[in-house]
């Protein structure tokens, strides 16, 4: 087995995907390594993907980009979390805010004190007891750690920006550590004879680029692990049908929300995603429930301001790579799989992909086991994200439409399925190994879409009355308090990064 280091890392594609896995490995391995990156002006980048999660502040730290620079440029705002409108019935609204919910009190999770005082006539809900959904929901904005000296958690926040904005800051990143670009379409990839492994890439221009692993991050086409390797892809259709989206960004309303909206209609969802000089617009469909034009008009005429362009179309199918390392090419970002913005978690997927590949980093060997993990890894934290997008299709009341009524009767993989089971039967739910999301945003879909458990647990009941009602009050109360303290997101924003863009 071949055990010199990898040397020289090519990395396809300079969209999202491309940049961040070349600003992350320059950043993390830059001495060691010769990082190019191949990309086509011609065939460009997808442009979309303008709502993050918290995890993404932990690659900027890594990277050491600060946050207000890093929003100034890309007139970003920041995102307490996301509102789902009509998704249970036409009229029904709730918040997946980030963050802590209430507070857990000795063995006990929260939610079964909460679900005890739910007996009461007129008790408050459950994102009465979450700091991020009550800011979102008054357009407030802090960073706080904690609420004052009390044990309640603080704000957990993420952004809203121009994609594009934000991959032009990786790639100067990558650039001034020293990973070299290199403009010009691919034509074709060179396989090893006696393995399959790639050995270059070839350029329009007859320029070969070697090297010795290749990061696929080349977008839907997959020009390396599918085009060239035939890794297979895994259809998810059955469980996600939505396959099309029309985008356009329209002018900046106010109030800016802190907090992203998908709105539920007929055939899909519609996001809204406030940045500081636009509001990003977007129909996600199903192309066997909807007509193209249907779905422009239905995008066009629920805008909250004029539109800035023309609807930009998308197609995509969610699933994954079979394969999304395999032999010396790792697939990372649109490559790798697709699964819809519903909970703005491709950007995290594509972070997840290189710190796993940047924890395996490989030798020339490609030990199997090092692969092996990586798949496994990958693929189990692609598995997860779904489970939890399906939730919102399936828990619906909705019959409206063919789509809803299909919806509503879509199967639930294995994992949603003994979630819900389980949460039904006892109001508990545990984490998976490091799942992406929090028992606190099962329990806030699962609770918004409507689910609710037939008991809570039976230790919540030692709670005297009137402890239970001092404790649930105290935690609103300091929380309400906090946010009254809190300055408006347009007015914290104009104090610390308010963009040149606006
Ligand atoms: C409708 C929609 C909405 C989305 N919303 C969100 C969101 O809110 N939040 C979020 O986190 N993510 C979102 N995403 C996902 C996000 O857009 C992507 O994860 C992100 O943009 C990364 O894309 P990428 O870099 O993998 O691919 P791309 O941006 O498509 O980049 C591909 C790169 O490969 C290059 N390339 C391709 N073929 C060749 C060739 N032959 N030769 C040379 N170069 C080549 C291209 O030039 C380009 O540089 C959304 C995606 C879609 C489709």
């Amino acid at each position: 087995m071949n055990n010199l280091p990898v040397k020289r890392v090519v990395i396809v594609g300079g969209g999202t995907a491309g940049w961040m896995t070349a600003a992350v490995l320059a950043r993390a391995m830059g001495a060691s390594l010769e990082i190019r990156v191949v990309e086509s002006d011609a065939i460009g980048i997808v442009g979309v993907g303008e709502a993050t999660i918290p995890q993404i502040r932990n690659v900027n730290t890594f990277l050491g980009i600060a946050e207000d620079a890093m929003l100034k440029a890309t007139g970003g705002t920041f995102k307490l979390g996301i509102e789902f409108n009509d998704w249970v019935r036409e009229g029904h609204s709730y918040l997946h805010a980030f963050g802590e919910v209430g507070l857990p009190l000795g063995p006990l999770p929260f939610q079964h004190y909460w679900l005890r005082s739910r007996a009461a006539a007129a008790a408050p809900d459950l994102w009465a007891y979450s700091l991020n959904a009550r800011a979102a929901g008054n357009h407030r904005m802090d960073r706080l750690e904690r609420v004052g000296n009390t044990p309640v958690a603080g704000i957990k926040y993420a952004f809203h920006f121009d994609a594009s904005l934000y991959g032009r800051m990786l790639r100067a990143y990558a650039e001034q550590r020293g990973v070299k670009r290199t403009e010009g379409r691919i034509v074709d990839v060179k396989l090893r004879g006696e393995d399959g492994f790639i050995e270059a890439v070839a350029l329009e221009s007859g320029k070969q680029i070697e090297g010795e692993l290749f990061v696929d991050c080349s977008g839907f086409r997959g020009l390396l692990i599918e085009g060239a390797l035939k890794a297979g892809f895994e259809d998810w259709r059955h469980w996600l049908p939505c396959d099309r989206a029309l985008a356009v960004p329209s002018a900046p309303a106010s109030p800016m929300r802190p907090y992203t909206q998908a709105n539920a209609r007929p055939a899909g969802w519609q996001w809204r995603i406030p940045l500081q000089h636009r509001t990003g617009n977007g129909h996600v469909y199903c192309s066997e429930h909807m007509s193209d034009d249907e779905a422009a008009s239905i995008l066009l005429s629920s805008l909250d301001g004029a539109a800035l362009g023309e609807p930009r179309p998308i197609r995509f199918a969610a699933g994954i790579r079979r394969r999304l390392w395999l032999r010396n090419c790792v697939a990372i970002g649109l490559s790798a799989g697709f699964l819809e913005p519903l909970e703005s978690t491709a950007i995290h997927l594509i972070q997840s992909g290189v710190s796993r590949l940047m924890a395996l980093f490989p030798d020339r060997g490609f030990d199997p086991a090092v692969i092996e993990e990586y798949n496994r890894k990958v693929r189990q934290e692609y598995e997860q994200v779904r489970d939890f997008l399906v939730l919102h299709y399936r828990a619906t009341e909705r019959r409206d439409t063919p789509f809803w009524e299909r919806c509503a009767a879509l199967p639930a993989p294995e994992g949603l399925q003994r979630k819900l089971d389980l949460f039904r039967a006892t109001g508990q739910i545990f984490r998976e190994d490091d799942e992406l999301f929090t028992e606190q945003s099962w329990l806030q879909v699962m609770v918004g879409q409507g689910i609710l458990p037939r008991r809570h647990h039976p230790a919540a009941d030692e709670l005297p009355p009137a402890q239970l009602e001092e404790f649930l009050g105290t935690i609103r109360k300091v929380i309400g308090t906090a946010v009254e303290r809190m300055p408006t997101h347009e007015r914290f924003i104009a104090e610390h990064c308010a963009s040149a863009q606006r």
